[in-house]
């Protein structure tokens, strides 16, 4: 069975969806990955939320270590 169309060696997936990103991707320039902006607009707020816990983690354990103590 042929592939659909002609073989493409440039197509690159996203790194999210990991479904082929056609134009007007995003790309991150550090690792070369690419995204739909779609996706990118539906991950921000989650990784917001993560890094947020994570400087909620860095008061809160010394506080709690003091605390303790
Ligand atoms: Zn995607």
């Amino acid at each position: 069975m042929p592939p659909d169309g002609p073989p493409d060696s440039a197509e690159v997936r996203c790194a999210i969806c990991d479904r082929p990103v056609a134009d007007a991707r995003l790309t991150d320039a550090q690792s070369g990955r690419a995204f739909h902006p779609g996706c990118v607009v539906g991950r921000l707020p989650e990784d917001a939320f993560i890094r947020m816990l994570g400087v909620l983690a860095l008061i809160a354990v010394p506080a709690v270590l003091v605390w303790a103590g």
